[in-house]
């Protein structure tokens, strides 16, 4: 590490940021160093922009966890990477000492660190993180849509979850950027995926991405689905959507011994239709982050163009511009994946 002071961008509360000077953090034993090349902006980030996390992130905290970026030094016993390697964060610290880590559920653990929340994240110049935390990725892969693969192992997680199989009939509730990756990865697994979806600009970008879409505030969902498969129902159903009609509509859409998979936030208790998990046999399954067999996954539909990076990727602004590139996502009802270019000549 050659220079000493980097950039940094600070929440500072109120929908704020401010990029200031900071000493880089030189890696202790077991930890490394990261230039960070770029940082997608998640949906956790606007809540936290939108001050909704503040009793947890505080409000001197450096946001960030979707990040691509290569090793800038190393600290002692660190084994996994190399000087100048291209890599990612996988940003779940674990305390190794919980009835989750005992089973092995690090990702899950009940004093999960999340790096970016808890601690400082990716939204600085130079990124020092736990190596464990690090996956080394193919030395051909764009930076810009490595940032991608946080997400995309988020969706690889819930995807592997649901237990899909080639030629199963997908419904996915919700067409957002998490809704949009779910799809992307359910149809790489060779699902028949719908997305269901009100927005219409949501829509048209799925339907551009070559998704058959519906929009149940225009049609019945359930009519269309049961023309779609044959009266059969949707094999798998993703919940994204996080509403009272969306958990509505993934009992009503789910064929018999169906299994839905929540992969939305629900911060109200909704209303579910139990009975029909009796009448048809339906499961349910609950999903959080992902965790390393997800991330390589992630990596190897990223390299191999599973998942359309250049029409997920909407925005990129350098870290000095952060606070517009959060503004205009707050307001804009397009945008997909705005990335933060971190490193100046990345
Ligand atoms: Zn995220
Ligand atoms: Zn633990």
């Amino acid at each position: 590490m050659i220079e000493t002071k980097i950039s940094a961008a600070f929440y500072r509360g109120d929908k704020s940021f401010v990029v200031e000077q900071t000493a880089a953090q030189v890696p202790n034993a077991g930890e490394v160093a990261v230039r960070v090349a770029y940082c997608g902006i998640c949906g956790t980030d606007m809540h936290v922009y939108h001050g909704n996390m503040d009793a947890r992130v505080g409000l001197n905290r450096v946001v960030g966890h979707e990040m691509s970026g290569t090793v800038e030094a190393i600290g002692a016993n660190v084994t996994n990477v190399k000087m100048g390697q291209k890599v990612v964060v996988r940003p779940l610290d674990h305390c190794n000492d919980c009835p989750a880590c005992d089973a092995g559920h690090f990702h899950i653990c009940h004093q999960l660190n999340f790096l970016g929340l808890d601690t400082d994240g990716a939204m600085q110049e130079i990124w020092t993180v736990p190596a464990h935390t690090l996956h080394v990725l193919p030395d051909d892969l764009r930076l810009d849509h490595a940032a991608l693969i946080e997400p995309v192992a988020v969706a690889c997680h819930d995807v592997r979850m649901s237990d899909l199989k080639e030629g199963e009939d997908v419904v996915v509730i919700g067409g957002g950027p998490i809704g949009i990756l779910v799809a992307m990865v359910a149809r790489d697994y060779g699902g028949r995926v719908v997305v269901s979806e009100v927005n219409k600009a949501r829509l048209a970008i799925a339907q551009k991405l070559g998704f058959k879409i519906i929009n149940p505030a225009e049609v019945d969902l359930k009519a269309e689905i049961n023309t779609i498969t044959g009266e059969k129902g949707a094999d798998v159903v993703f919940e994204v959507s996080g509403t009272q009609p969306g958990v509505d509509a993934m009992t009503e859409v789910a064929a018999t011994r169906g299994r839905i998979v929540m992969v939305a936030i629900h911060a109200q208790k909704p209303k579910i239709d139990l009975f029909q998990f009796f009448w048809r046999e339906l499961s349910l399954v609950g999903v959080r982050v992902y965790e390393p067999v997800d991330y390589e996954k992630a990596i190897g539909i990223i390299a191999s163009g599973g998942v359309d990076a250049n029409t997920v990727i909407t925005d990129v602004a350098p870290l000095s511009d952060i606070q517009k590139a959060f503004d205009d996502l707050d307001r804009s009802p397009t945008a997909l994946k705005s990335l933060i270019k971190v490193e100046a000549d990345a």
